[in-house]
């Protein structure tokens, strides 16, 4: 089996979890009817604290759902250069809802400065799109965005009429980092997208979570992007199966990532950032450095990036075995540089 690094999203579903897929009960979801579907959306609302839920295939598609459900055309929504909803996105929002992005850079620590975003906030005047949204991201590159800083960000957008989503594709790492629940950590926003994909290991699926009439909007926004499935409650069996089982786990991903963090300190030609949840980041002089260790790394079973900056992802299906393994190989690999 290779050890595979490049992403939590490549996790395969268990045994368990495939037999669970296979025995739940399934209907038309389009009409409503999909009993593992409702079930797992309440289930999820209930968690995050929110009246309602809304599955989707992915996290770009909840991300999406939730640009379109909150802002008009001609309307602007804040957000983080390097934040996923705007950067690896395709677009979406601009392309599909005429919704205008405007960007800031990142700060070291994952946030936005407060400060700049205030400034953009366009005052009603017809020469300026009208500003509606702040979008945040949490883990952003595997940091656990403070929740006083979020908090802040309530203030601010209190302040101004705005709304608040927040991209929490990996919210789960978040809660299991912090001891705090899912229901705190979402409770200053008025959405959030939460992807099963990555750590928590389902083949598929992402949930929205919002207000009643939020939820209602982004429904008809699903079925207009082709987003509606019909017995999709084999996905609902596999991500209530992830609530269920994996979960807590996480917090192995973040002590294997800690231990890779250690284990790979010191070594020639590797500039290792600090870790956080189940992310290692790793810069080299050039690609042609990172080029060297991933080559070497593939031809002994281990897959990692091959960018300069270099990610290494922790996930359910690496084992503390394997960290020892992957540690002794890029110890190998540095002498190489
Ligand atoms: C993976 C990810 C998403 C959603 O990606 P999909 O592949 O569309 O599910 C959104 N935000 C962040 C930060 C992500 O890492």
């Amino acid at each position: 089996m290779l050890i595979d690094l490049r992403s939590d999203t490549v996790t395969q579903p268990s045994a368990a979890m495939r037999a669970a897929m296979a025995a739940a009960p399934v209907g038309d979801d389009v009409f409503g009817d999909d009993p593992s579907i409702n079930a797992l959306q309440q289930r999820v609302a209930a968690l995050a604290g929110k009246p309602a839920a809304l599955i989707a295939a992915s996290g770009t598609q909840t991300n999406l759902l939730a640009l379109l459900s909150h802002c008009q055309r001609g309307e602007e929504y804040l957000v983080g250069q390097e934040y996923h909803t705007y950067r690896y996105e395709a677009g979406g929002a601009a392309v599909l809802g005429g919704i205008v992005p405007q960007p800031f850079e990142v700060e070291a620590d994952g946030t936005l400065d407060l400060a700049r975003v205030e400034k953009r906030i366009k005052p009603d005047d017809p020469h300026f799109p009208i500003t509606r949204l702040l979008a945040l991201e949490n883990t952003h590159t595997g940091r656990v965005i403070p929740q006083a800083y979020m908090l802040q960000a309530r203030k601010l957008v209190d302040k101004h009429g705005l709304k608040l989503h927040l991209d929490g594709a990996r919210i789960f790492n978040a809660a299991v980092a912090t001891g705090l629940s899912l229901q705190e950590l979402c409770a200053p926003f008025d959405s959030i997208s939460i992807c099963f994909s990555k750590g928590l290991g389902t083949p598929i699926g992402s949930v929205l979570v919002g207000s009643k009439a939020f939820i209602g909007r982004a429904h008809r926004w699903r079925k207009m992007l082709g987003g509606g499935m019909r017995q999709a409650g084999i996905i609902a069996a596999a991500m209530d199966y992830a609530l269920d089982h994996q979960v807590a786990r996480l917090a192995d991903d973040h002590t294997n990532a800690a231990r890779l963090h250690q284990g790979l300190q010191g070594l020639s030609g590797l500039t290792l950032e600090p870790q956080h949840t189940n992310m290692v980041y790793i810069n080299y002089a050039n690609l042609g450095d990172a080029l060297k260790v991933s080559d070497y790394l593939r031809e002994h079973g281990v897959l990692v990036s091959r960018a300069q900056r270099q990610r290494l992802v922790t996930h359910l299906n690496i084992s503390s075995t394997d960290i020892e393994r992957v540690i002794e190989l890029y110890t190998a690999a540095s002498k190489l540089l």
